[in-house]
């Protein structure tokens, strides 16, 4: 089970410019938590809109389960309904009149029964964490974080097993970020769905995410845990990428050797950078 790309390229047909995709070959299996990376322009929106068949490459091929999705005869459309694509701001998107209604509009298309319909958009509105109090709102009437949420809402009501975001904490404040993430967090983690999220900041996803895909110029340059991708800071900064603020700390005391020689020390978050310096000091502390 997996989503699979084959040596995919794409080259956007009014554009002079180099491909947008070169050569990415990589497979996301089911259940995991995946963060893509990258440089405005580096390719990120385009890749995720192979995985739904949304765009069909120029060269190479895009898997689903072992079957090329372009081949005659496949259904791209049950393919959507398993692959949830959330573009970057969705709640442009957002148009029924009331909060309720817009949800319904992803199962409505999958020609459910109404009952279904309307089953999938409450147990989605309340994952989400909009009560039913909103639910007869006008989208219009919500903040710009709440309209986001019922945007994401509208994919999960379609069940599918795969959920991916563009950008989805763009221009939120901290709250309206955390909520989204958490969120993502509980939908891999309570409802077993892959996740695969856009971002241009590694900090904010190092801590969910199990993996990341590092884009540049239209190539795969990383696919790794967080913790193999920051040991290539130098590399990601020439990208215009930066490591975590607490994996930078740890790697720059690393390399004015207060861990000693050769340690074996990878932090990416404040209670692992803390750990790791408390432990050493405590270790020098008693040798004194
Ligand atoms: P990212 O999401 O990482 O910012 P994109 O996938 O949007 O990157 O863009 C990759 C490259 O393709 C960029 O050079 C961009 O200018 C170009 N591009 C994106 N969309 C289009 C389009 N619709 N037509 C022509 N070129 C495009
Ligand atoms: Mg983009």
């Amino acid at each position: 089970m997996s989503i699979k790309l084959e040596n995919v390229s794409y080259q956007y047909k009014d554009s002079k410019r180099r491909p947008a995709l070169n050569h990415v070959s990589l497979e996301i299996g089911k259940e995991e938590f995946i963060g893509i990376a990258g440089h405005t322009g580096s390719g990120k929106s385009t890749l995720i809109q192979h995985f739904n068949g949304l765009i069909k490459p120029t060269e190479g091929n895009v898997l689903f389960d072992g079957r090329d999705i372009h081949e005659p005869g496949y259904s791209l459309k049950e393919l959507r309904g398993k692959v949830g694509l959330s573009f970057q701001y969705p709640e442009h998107q957002l148009f029924e009149v009331t909060v309720f209604d817009d949800v319904c509009f992803g199962p409505k298309n999958l020609d459910l029964p109404e009952d279904e319909i309307q089953t999938r958009a409450k147990e989605a509105l309340e994952l989400v964490g909009m009560d039913e109090k909103y639910h007869e709102k006008s989208p219009f009437e919500l903040s710009g974080g709440q309209k986001r949420r019922v945007a994401i809402a509208g994919i999960i009501a379609m069940k599918p097993e795969y959920l991916i975001l563009d950008e989805p904490t763009a221009g939120l404040d901290p709250l309206g970020r955390d909520k989204i993430l958490n969120l993502l967090k509980k939908l891999h983690e309570e409802e077993g769905i892959t996740i695969i999220l856009v971002t241009h900041s590694m900090e904010e996803i190092a801590d969910y995410v199990g993996r990341i895909l590092v884009m540049d110029k239209g190539h795969l340059e990383f696919d790794g845990t967080p913790e193999e991708v920051f040991e290539h800071r130098e590399e990601l900064e020439k990208m215009g990428l930066t490591i975590p603020f607490y994996a930078a700390i740890t790697d720059d005391l690393k390399k004015a050797g207060y861990f000693g020689e050769n340690p074996e020390i990878s932090a990416i978050t404040l209670q692992e950078a803390k750990e790791a310096i408390l432990t050493k000091w405590k270790r020098d502390h008693k040798s004194c």
